[in-house]
């Protein structure tokens, strides 16, 4: 076994390479363990809202810079209903492939030993002596520990369930017609459909990213099959039928992802590392705020960590910042797969949705773009602890 580090990360998605760069910017020696062995496509709709992109830029990766496409308006299309307004804020959009390299590639440079294609099988120990048993059979020591593994839990390390546990996501790449994607551009799309919704836009030149949910219950109607699931959302939409026309699958299968616990959020125990990300708190994808939780999470854990505040304060600060817009989120999207007559309201006052989307993120008197946050965050917890 090596010698013990300062700090492991789990996982290389925004999270976990956000908090490896951070860290390493405090001087702490970290070794972050990323499974993929290369740049690859990844479940997201790639929408990134303006603090994930103030975070990143912080981090030295300027989404515009690497070609990211502007989004500022959303439309809502139903069976017979279209809803649309501005984005109360600019969004941007760019595939994960080239976002999550990026990332990784600022944290190689600001010392953070980056491992790819190695899996964290096993985490544990506690504060001080953590231990990780690798897929290559190593083992590896640190004094700290976070968890950044994103959509997959760690074996004994299960996330317990959200309050909406029954989508399952496709994500495929389109070629649209030049008309079509002419008309999609500058603009995300929610589209409702029976047992689901989908989210399209563009996410660079002849590339709309097409992600949707679907519940269980719908996907066994559906055979399971990704071309009926299709079938099915085409069928109910004559927006998406339209957008779809003429359009070409540059993917040879969808990626999929079962099983996500939206509405999770941690709750903090002792002894626990630090959780991150995906890992900490699941917002439902229709906001395109998960990378930027994820961001968040990291900048707030190095604020915590950097003043020496214990991971179990950290997890509780982060779960009372994001209660709101969470349930909030995780309310709205269970009335966009059970109650379609939501979206007859919303075009009858269009507005709300730039009410909802401002809603349904971090609040921004949280969004602190350093890792060092010039009032303490955690001022209550150090009052607690008599340690000011
Ligand atoms: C259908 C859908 C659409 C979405 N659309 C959007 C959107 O438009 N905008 C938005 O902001 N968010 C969106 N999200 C949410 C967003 O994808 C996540 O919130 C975000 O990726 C979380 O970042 P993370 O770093 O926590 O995890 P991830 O991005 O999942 O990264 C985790 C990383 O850990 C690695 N890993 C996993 N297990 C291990 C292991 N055992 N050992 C080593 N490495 C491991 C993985 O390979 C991965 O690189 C969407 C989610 C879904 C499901």
């Amino acid at each position: 076994m090596s010698t013990t580090l300062d700090v492991i990360v789990a996982g290389g998605g925004p999270a976990g390479a956000a908090i490896g760069t951070l860290l390493a910017g405090q001087g702490r020696s970290v070794m972050l363990f990323e499974k993929t062995t290369a740049a690859q496509d990844k479940m997201c709709g790639e929408f990134f809202s303006e603090e994930g992109a103030r975070y990143l830029a912080a981090l030295g990766v300027d989404l515009r810079a690497l070609g990211a496409v502007t989004i500022d308006r959303v439309r809502l299309a139903a069976r017979d209903v279209l809803a649309e307004c501005a984005l109360p804020f600019p969004g941007l959009s760019l595939p994960r492939r080239v976002v999550d390299e990026h990332l990784l590639h600022r944290a190689s440079e600001s010392g953070v030993a980056v491992v790819r294609g190695t899996s964290v099988e096993q985490l544990t120990g506690a504060l001080g002596e953590w231990r990780v048993r690798l897929s290559d059979g190593a083992e590896q020591t640190s004094n700290d520990a976070f968890v950044a593994t994103g959509k997959y839990d760690l074996r004994g390390r299960r996330r317990n369930g959200g309050s909406q546990n029954d989508l399952v996501a496709f994500k495929m790449y389109f070629q649209l017609s030049a008309e079509q994607e002419e008309r999609l551009r500058g603009w995300v799309e929610l589209i409702l459909f029976p047992g689901g919704y989908a989210g399209l836009q563009l996410v660079g030149p002849g590339c709309a990213n097409l992600s949707l949910l679907l519940t269980k219950f719908e996907l066994k109607r559906c055979a399971a099959e990704w071309c009926r699931v299709l079938g099915h959302a085409v069928a109910s939409s004559a927006h998406l039928a339209s957008r779809l026309a003429g359009a070409v699958q540059l993917r040879s299968r969808p990626i999929t992802l079962s099983a996500i616990p939206y509405g999770y959020r941690r709750t903090a125990t002792e002894d626990a590392p630090w959780y991150l990300g995906d890992q900490s708190a699941v917002m439902p994808s229709f906001t395109g705020d998960g990378m930027s939780i994820a961001l968040h999470s990291a900048f707030l854990a190095a604020d915590a960590y950097r003043r020496g505040v214990p991971a179990h304060a950290y997890q509780t600060l982060l779960a009372r910042q994001l209660k709101r817009p969470v349930q909030f989120a995780t309310t709205l999207s269970r009335c966009m797969v059970s109650t379609p007559a939501l979206a007859h309201a919303l075009r009858l006052y269009p507005g709300a949705m730039a009410w909802i989307a401002s809603w349904t993120r971090v609040p921004s008197h949280f969004v602190k773009i350093s890792d060092v946050h010039r009032t303490s965050p955690y001022a209550s917890f150090h009052r607690c602890a008599g340690d000011i």
